[in-house]
Order: C-alpha cells, then sequence, then structure tokens
C-alpha cells in the first residue's frame, strides 16, 4: 500500500513480470514519488486498475494517463465516465464483474461491492499461489465479497470509521447517514468482526485500509481488530501468528 485514507488510495503490486497500481489517489507527481521511495516509478506500471470514481481513487488519473502508457480497467458502470478524465480515453477498459484480466503474470478478478458510486468492485488477486484481496469502501459485507475474500491469504481491507466518533464528530447528519449506511464504508467493528472469519479460512495477514482521518485514529483501528483475533485465539504479529497493519497515509501534502 503506499498510501491509504479517505483522502487518497494507492497501491502498488509486483509479481513477476508485471507492475501494477490500484486507484490512484493523488498526483501522478506524488505517486512516483512514492514509487521511487521504493525502488520502483511510474514507467514501470504496465496496468492500473480502478475501484471506482471517486475523487480519492482518481484524482491523478489525468497526469497519470500522459505519463504512462498502461491500460487503465475500471468498473463497467464507471469506465466511460474515467475516460473522460483521461488523457487518451481509448485505453479506459470497463471491466466485467467476476471475469479476471490476465496480465504476464498477475490475474486480477473484479467483484462487485457495495458503495455509492456510478460503479465499484474490489480485487480478488491471483500472483502464482498467493491470493490477495483488495477491498475498501464498502457499505456492509455482501455475500459476493465474502466469497472473493475468502481464501486470499494476504487482505487489504477497509477499517473506514469508528462509529461512536463519527456519530459524535462535525459531519452534517446527512454524510454520517451516506456513511454508516449500506453503500457507504466499513466500520472498525464490522471489519474486526470479520478477520477472525477469513483467518479460519485461510487468510495470513491483514492490512487496515482507507481509515477515516476525521472519525478514527490508526491506534482504535488496530486494537480493535488487535482483540478481535486475540480472542479468538489467533496470535497477532508473532512468529507463525497472523499479521496485522495499519496502511500508510499520504505524507505528502501534495495530494492534488
Ligand atoms: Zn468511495
Ligand atoms: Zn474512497
Amino acid at each position: 500500500m503506499l498510501f491509504s485514507s479517505s483522502k487518497g488510495n494507492c497501491a502498488y503490486i509486483k509479481y513477476g513480470r508485471d507492475e501494477i497500481l490500484i486507484d490512484c489517489g493523488a498526483s501522478a507527481r506524488t505517486i512516483d514519488l512514492a514509487l521511487k521511495s521504493i525502488g520502483t516509478s511510474l514507467c514501470k506500471i504496465n496496468a492500473v486498475f480502478i475501484t471506482h470514481e471517486h475523487s480519492d481513487h482518481i484524482r491523478g488519473l489525468n497526469a497519470l494517463s500522459k505519463h504512462i502508457n498502461a491500460k487503465f480497467y475500471a468498473p463497467e458502470g464507471c469506465c466511460d465516465y474515467i475516460a473522460t478524465y483521461m488523457h487518451n480515453s481509448k485505453r479506459a477498459v470497463g471491466l466485467v464483474s467476476n471475469t479476471p484480466i490476465k496480465l504476464n503474470d498477475l490475474a486480477i478478478c473484479p467483484i462487485p461491492t457495495p458503495h455509492d458510486a456510478r460503479g465499484s468492485v474490489g480485487f480478488r488477486i491471483l500472483a502464482g499461489e498467493e491470493r490477495i484481496g483488495y477491498f475498501t469502501d464498502i457499505g456492509h459485507l455482501s455475500e459476493g465479497l465474502l466469497r472473493g475474500l475468502s481464501g486470499c491469504e494476504r487482505v487489504v481491507i477497509e477499517s473506514n470509521h469508528d462509529i461512536e466518533m463519527l456519530k459524535n464528530g462535525s459531519y452534517p447528519y446527512s454524510l454520517k447517514q451516506r456513511i454508516l449506511g449500506a453503500t457507504g464504508h466499513l466500520s472498525n467493528e464490522t471489519c474486526a468482526k470479520l478477520l477472525p472469519h477469513l483467518a479460519n479460512h485461510g487468510s495470513r495477514s491483514f492490512m487496515l485500509a482507507h481509515l477515516s482521518e476525521e472519525n478514527n485514529t490508526p491506534e482504535i483501528a488496530y486494537n480493535e481488530c488487535l482483540c478481535a483475533l486475540t480472542e479468538a485465539g489467533f496470535k497477532v504479529n508473532a512468529e507463525g501468528g497472523i499479521g496485522l497493519k495499519v496502511a500508510p497515509v499520504c505524507e505528502i501534502a501534495e495530494l492534488i
């Protein structure tokens, strides 16, 4: 995860001959700097996968589409919309739900997610023998989403807000209702309940992502999941145990 929060999201996966991005919710320069800090750069990226069209996921799309010669895959429902932001709209490719895109060595399968966008997906990714689940911006745990996550050794999952912080916070009532609704965002509480279930079905590491900068803290999200896993009998961040981390936020101020 290069960075993730309710303000900007971008993930990088390298496997075999493939180097891909999931979402581009910051400027191309910011994403390039983040890639350079881990020894790669934008010019190596051979595909970009977009979960949905909200700005914290596509902020860098226009500049990125000028800088890299790759296809941009997006859910069918929002692909045409996303194409209007791109330098060369012909490189926008619509994803068909539950139908994997096979690159050189990675296979990326889009799974529909319950979220209030024109089209919204998470990804189940096959990297050799290993499966990676990538799911943020999810209002509730739909059956399809749970199937997509089941058996994924590595999981990136939303842990957006602490319900009490959100309810008592400064957001307008309508926005609170949107976030809490069935097509809004996943709470720490629901995320924490899910993790032991996933660990019982083969998941070995969890990255908590898309934390709200207003209605959550990394400590609260981490501790809620830690408690749930420990109570279910799992060792966490110990040898042979389950890995648990919180995704970094974008430390560069320049998100736009
Ligand atoms: Zn969203
Ligand atoms: Zn988002």
